[in-house]
């Protein structure tokens, strides 16, 4: 049998040092603990020397020392109550006495002075002179007992969970009991914290743990505490995870350079992340996510499509090398490279791959990831031979200051690059971390260095989910103008995403009356479109402007301009814009050619705008005038039926059912009532059909009552004045509550009158409002899943996970298919405690994007790059393995 250092070391020699830890001050605490953990290193050594294959991984011991961060045994589904059962019917304990009483109040201070709180203390000093003398397990014994319990909690045997705890308990003395409790309840007390306990174990402990949230990894790969992380991700021919830049708005660049005395700035390359391993004539080429592509640029000299150009390259000397670079599209007709965003034949014989070199990892047999930059990029000097549209080093500069910073991003925006990339030279090589000393600058991480499109809205599609029926996506335009007039509206761009509800809400109101449902083959006067097609549009004098921020203006034949705007955004809604001050065709063919498309092409200054120049006031063009909602129906031509409303006085707030204001306040006219726009004590009713800001401050005002607009309408059409019912009261007057309180019951169910059918049908969907248990938040039910489960519940999965699940709109089989699947993941997800939303906002947590449909995928990453708080964008296997292994996976393998 193969030696396992867990089976050699007792669990009552682990439950000392944690005794002597828990005793020490802190900084002793941490020196009691590495010295153990040498010692243990050492007896692994040991077995090593006797058994190759032993087993000597500090796994066994860390996943007892910090329990909470151990992902691989599940839930006890024991807390504190249910160990003083145990204990008082193994003890034997008089429920009523003392010790059963102090286990079971073991938060009073009764349970003794200094133990109170402590349950395992508590037990400590019940046990004592109780137990025998323990030292029956090993580290090994307790933690297959203890994978018994959790898998005994999760196939829901109680019974067998009892005995498991029995003969663990009885076998221990009362100091090894105690540090079991801790384990069990997943608080080990010791005082010297997880960040403490890893740091013991190895200084990359804890990074590597945050990027894997795997106890066993961390154990295995940092076994020896000589070797960093990075060292040990490094070998040849396996990928090693690139490292990664943070983002840096210039006018903040300072924050960034705090670190070194100069930096360097490097050309940031438009093309692949791709890294290049070779050893003794072998090539292998990987992506930025470990795929291999050696197959096309060629593992040898003879073969692909760059391997025979690049070999000969090297410079003598040379047998292994892992190098980090760009690999990049050149065009030999105008020797130059093309960009990613070109619509490139790769096939074209005048194309070829041209790989830039910025980084070097390992060098003849050597890691070079733990030595700093400045030191690597020395060795790519004697590497290879720079040959143009083969191979190059990524140009290089020093600079010092945020000015020369700002100069060469200047210099990048002239040059119709993407940014720049800031490198501290002390940095070391760390893959995959992006907080390592490397740093991107882009135009668009500063306010004001993009153009911004302002374009107007001309036509409308309907949401689904919580924008149903309502318009939440908009169809923009750019005007054709003739002596400084618009003439006519040319499709530009579809836009949905950057909206807050409310903005969307105000907007909406603004445009609702003014929608028009599309005829099909016909174009609204003076508005044209093409492929790109809204479901209803708008007049443009109706309408209003969208400021929107994209990265770059691209050609489409979907939309009329013949352009279209790549990754918008609505930046805001500009209604101090009159609709004719839109952007023209003209000026958006003028943005195109002044950048190649790129929308940002104004250079950076080192004053930063934001902070210097006050906010501009923004002043309105627009004419003051009513909303229509404002405006009373035109009565002059009416003329009065019937006196059903005589002498009553009422306000219309809303339309109803297609009616508008003007329309309902005639019906009032033609039988005998009086309509005005604001109510006042002589107001019979406020008549509304929806809860508006207006509506909304009335009924909380509860001086007028608020009723629905179909009693009127019922009233009207039955030629008598009908009573107000519980269902068509929107708010009511104190009084008029106890009128109506003498009627009917809490549900609306009259005392007096019959139901019929369709009252019924209402009344039980009040009740079912009504009885309903009392609203408990997702926080609330969290809690509870801990209280109840010891950890997450297993129909609680997705608890506190909000997404926003990436739908296709488009209909044709494969979107159908996605759609589908997605639609079932999407239940699944609710089934399983996660919430929906509709869109991307502050609350969202996670993107569900299908893994057959990328459409938005960028569209969604770009959105995320620019949020404080990043969400999980995952693909629906994230939802089905959740389900399958009932947990959360790790998002980042999704
Ligand atoms: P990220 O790679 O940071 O997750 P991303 O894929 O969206 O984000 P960008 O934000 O546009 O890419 O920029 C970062 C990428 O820039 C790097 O991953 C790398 O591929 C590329 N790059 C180009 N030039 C350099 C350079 N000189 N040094 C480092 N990276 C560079």
């Amino acid at each position: 049998m193969v030696l396992n250092i867990a089976s050699e070391i007792k669990f009552c020699d682990l439950c000392e040092v944690c005794e002597n830890i828990q005793k020490s001050p802190k900084e002793k605490a941490c020196l009691i603990l590495r010295k153990y953990i040498t010692e243990y290193r050492k007896l692994g050594e040991r077995l090593k020397a006797e058994d190759q294959q032993a087993e000597i991984s500090f796994y066994p011991v860390l996943r007892l020392l910090i329990p909470k961060f151990d992902r691989e045994r599940s839930a006890y589904g024991v807390k504190e109550h249910a160990l003083a059962k145990i204990y008082i019917r193994i003890l034997c304990l008089p429920k009523d006495g003392m010790d059963a009483l102090k286990l079971l109040n073991f938060r009073s201070p009764k349970a003794g002075v200094n133990q109170a709180g402590d349950f395992a203390e508590v037990a400590y000093f019940i046990l004592k002179n109780r137990c025998g003398e323990g030292r029956k397990f090993t580290v090994a014994d307790v933690n297959s007992r203890l994978d018994a319990l959790a898998q005994k909690h999760a196939a829901r045997d109680p019974r067998g969970m009892d005995d498991e705890l029995t003969q663990l308990l009885t076998g221990m003395s009362e100091m090894e009991q105690k540090w079991l409790i801790r384990m069990i309840l997943k608080d080990m007390k010791l005082g010297v914290g997880h960040i403490g306990t890893f740091n013991a174990f190895h200084p990359d402990a804890s990074a590597l743990y945050d990027v894997s949230n795997d106890l066993s990894k961390v154990c295995t790969l940092l076994h020896n505490p000589n070797k960093r992380l990075h060292e040990v991700e490094i070998t040849i021919f396996s990928p090693v995870r690139p490292m990664l830049s943070e983002q840096c708005d210039i006018q903040k660049v300072e924050n960034c350079m705090k670190n070194s005395a100069f930096y360097y700035i490097e050309t940031k390359h438009d093309g692949e992340r791709f890294q290049i391993h070779f050893m003794t004539g072998t090539f292998k080429y990987f992506s930025r996510n470990g795929f291999d592509y050696t197959d096309i640029y060629g593992s040898n000299a003879m073969t692909g499509v760059l391997t025979p150009l690049l070999s000969k390259q090297l410079q003598p000397g040379v047998q292994s090398f892992i190098i980090d670079g760009e690999m990049m599209v050149w065009d030999k007709n105008i020797v130059a490279f093309r960009s990613k965003g070109d619509n490139i034949d790769v096939k074209s014989s005048h194309l070829q791959p041209c790989y830039c070199v910025f980084d070097i990892l390992f060098y003849n047999g050597e890691v070079l990831t733990n030595k700093p930059l400045r030191e690597r990029i020395k060795y790519l000097n004697s590497l290879i031979t720079p040959c143009e549209g083969v191979v190059l080093q990524t140009e290089r500069n020093i600079v010092k200051t945020k000015d020369e910073v700002i100069e060469h991003l200047n210099e990048a925006i002239d040059n119709k690059l993407e940014g720049i990339i800031l490198k501290d030279p002390e940095s070391v090589y760390k893959p995959n971390s992006r907080k390592a000393g490397w740093f991107k600058i882009k135009p668009e991480y500063t306010r004001g260095l993009m153009d911004q499109v302002d374009a107007i809205i001309i036509g409308g599609y309907y949401g689904d989910g919580r924008r149903r029926g309502i318009i939440s996506h908009f169809l923009l335009a750019a005007a054709v103008s003739k002596d400084g007039e618009p003439e006519e509206f040319h499709s530009l761009v579809r836009v949905g995403s950057g909206f807050t509800m409310d903005k969307l809400e105000e907007l909406i109101q603004k445009m609702k009356p003014h929608w028009r449902e599309c005829s099909p083959g016909e174009f609204p006067p003076g508005i044209i479109w093409t492929k790109e097609k809204p479901e209803v549009w708008i007049e443009p004098k109706n309408s209003y402007i969208l400021q929107i921020k994209a990265t770059e203006i691209v050609e489409s034949s979907s939309f009329k301009v013949g352009y279209t705007l790549r990754f918008p955004r609505v930046e805001e809604i500009r209604y101090d814009k009159k609709w004719t001050d839109c952007i023209t065709v003209s000026e958006l063919a003028d943005l195109w050619q002044r950048a190649s498309g790129k929308l940002y092409s104004r250079h950076a200054s080192s004053i930063d705008p934001e902070a210097s120049s006050p906010k501009k006031k923004r002043t309105s063009n627009h004419q003051p005038q009513l909303g229509k909602q404002f405006c009373s129906a035109d009565v002059s031509t009416a003329t009065i039926k019937s006196t059903l409303l005589e002498g009553k006085e009422f306000c219309v707030m809303s339309d109803y059912n297609g009616m508008t204001v003007q329309h309902i306040e005639t019906q009032i006219y033609e039988n005998g009532g009086k309509f005005v726009k604001n109510p006042g004590p002589s107001t019979f009713c406020v008549l509304a059909a929806e809860k508006n800001i207006r509506v909304q401050s009335h009924s909380n005002s509860k001086q007028y009552n608020v009723i629905h607009t179909e009693w009127l309408l019922n009233s009207v059409a039955s030629h008598k004045l009908l009573p107000w019912t519980p269902q068509n009261i929107i708010s009511v007057t104190p009084e008029t509550e106890r009128e109506i309180m003498l009627q009917y019951d809490v549900f609306g169910d009259s005392y007096t009158e019959i139901s019929t059918k369709e009252n019924l049908k209402e009344l039980l969907s009040k009740l079912e409002s009504k009885v309903s248990v009392q609203k408990i938040s997702v926080h609330e039910m969290a809690d509870m899943d801990i209280e109840l489960f010891s950890g997450p519940s297993p129909m609680g999965i997705f608890r506190l996970c909000i997404a926003y699940f990436d739908i296709p709109s488009e209909d044709d089989f494969e979107a159908f298919c996605v759609r589908k699947s997605l639609e079932l993941q999407k239940l699944d997800f609710e089934y399983y405690g996660g919430i929906v939303s509709t869109m991307i906002d502050d609350g969202t947590t996670h993107a569900v994007v299908h893994s057959r449909c990328h459409t938005r995928l960028e569209e969604i990453k770009l959105l995320n790059r620019e949020r404080r708080k990043k969400i999980h964008i995952v693909n629906e296997k994230w939802i089905i393995d959740c389900v399958d292994q009932c947990r959360q996976m790790d998002e980042r393998n999704y």
